[in-house]
């Protein structure tokens, strides 16, 4: 019978439990629904697309519309379904066999997953102990492993933390020293001070991510994009499925931003609610970590993680087990949700923990 590539066999997939619960705070996902007038243009937007004909294949109005919003123009942004399926592109754009990506964990899982995938070779770097990048780190890995891409995550998923531009800076001038590409993923980035598009240039090796999926409030449009330079677009422009953009998609795309004071207020509220939600946990037993986006990462002290996790879940809250992640054994992630959501889940684990 036919067997699977001997890596993919071994590989263990993704995981994260899609329960039938009541309150869900696992996927970092926006807790409001999606603007309803934009519900109703993209409903009006579907009445208009010539269903029998393919999409305009360079998605060049979504690319403009995206590039206007950054400041560049259109062959500066390159979109995806999701930015997953952007980090994809660029590793089989720029991975591959006989190539290195690196990651400095913990990070998104998905970044050395990904890699693996097309066959990219994967040096994992550590993060300094309060899971900041450290620098001189950074310079092993970068020296040891030569990387083509390296990946940084700023607000990082899963514990929350911005890199500084200072940090950023200093991490593409090694990734450039060797002739790497280096990949900020910022699908958390309206959430933090300062964003590395503000480097993007020409001369620079240097893309940044984002997602529709967490800010946006549109998980279901799976939409994503890069922003960079050209050459680097054009590339991934050869490598990625023809037409994989459907109509539909890049329609709701563009209207999508014209609600981006909508997407801001959103931003806002959630801001606030993390505070709430940072103090309410402060008074149980357990660590927390500052965290810069739209989730906090927490340690019970006394009770195992994925015991308190399985109790939240009796009481139909789910939450992100995180002990698969290295060195984040016993931790738990908390998306923040609506403050009625935010209210059970720590009522829930008022009962569990004291
Ligand atoms: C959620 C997430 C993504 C993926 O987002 P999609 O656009 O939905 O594919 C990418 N990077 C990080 C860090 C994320 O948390």
């Amino acid at each position: 019978m036919i067997r699977p590539r001997d890596d993919v066999a071994l590989m263990e997939g993704y995981h994260s439990p899609q329960l039938d619960v009541r309150v869900r705070l696992n996927t970092n996902e926006s807790p409001e629904p999606s603007p309803s007038a934009w519900v109703d243009e993209v409903a009006e937007a579907a009445r208009r697309v010539q269903w029998h004909r393919y999409p305009d294949r360079g998605a060049v109005e979504l690319r403009r519309a995206i590039g206007a919003l950054h400041g560049v123009g259109p062959e500066q942004v390159f979109v995806a379904n999701g930015s997953n399926e952007v980090l994809q592109t660029l590793l089989l754009t720029y991975g591959g066999p006989g190539r290195t990506a690196a990651t400095w964990e913990p990070t998104y899982a998905l970044h050395a997953h990904i890699a693996r995938i097309t066959g990219t070779a994967v040096a994992q770097g550590e993060r300094a102990a309060d899971f900041s990048i450290d620098t001189d780190e950074v310079l092993r890995v970068v020296e040891e492993a030569r990387p083509s891409l390296a990946f940084l995550c700023s607000p990082n998923n899963p514990t929350g933390m911005v890199d500084d531009a200072a940090t950023v800076a200093a991490t593409l001038e090694l990734v450039a020293g060797v002739d790497g590409l280096l990949v900020v993923d910022e699908a958390y980035g309206q959430f933090a001070p300062w964003s590395a598009l503000s480097l993007v240039g020409d001369e620079v090796p240097l893309v940044v991510t984002r997602t529709f999926s967490k800010t946006w409030s549109m998980a279901a449009a799976r939409l994503g994009y890069l922003v960079g330079p050209e050459w680097v677009v054009a590339e991934l422009d050869k490598v990625v499925l023809p037409y994989h953009l459907d109509a539909l998609k890049q329609a709701a795309g563009v209207l999508a931003l014209h609600h981006e004071a909508e997407m801001d207020a959103r931003v806002a509220r959630l801001v606030e609610e993390r505070g709430r939600l940072v103090a309410a946990l402060g008074e149980l037993p357990v660590d927390v970590w500052p965290s810069g986006a739209n989730f906090v990462l927490f340690r019970p002290r006394h009770l195992g993680g994925r015991e308190v996790w399985q109790r939240l879940v009796d009481r139909s809250v789910l939450v992100r087990d995180c002990s698969s992640w290295p060195r984040l054994d016993g931790c738990l992630r908390v998306t923040i949700g609506t403050p009625d959501e935010d209210d059970a889940f720590i009522r829930a684990l008022q009962e569990i923990l004291t």
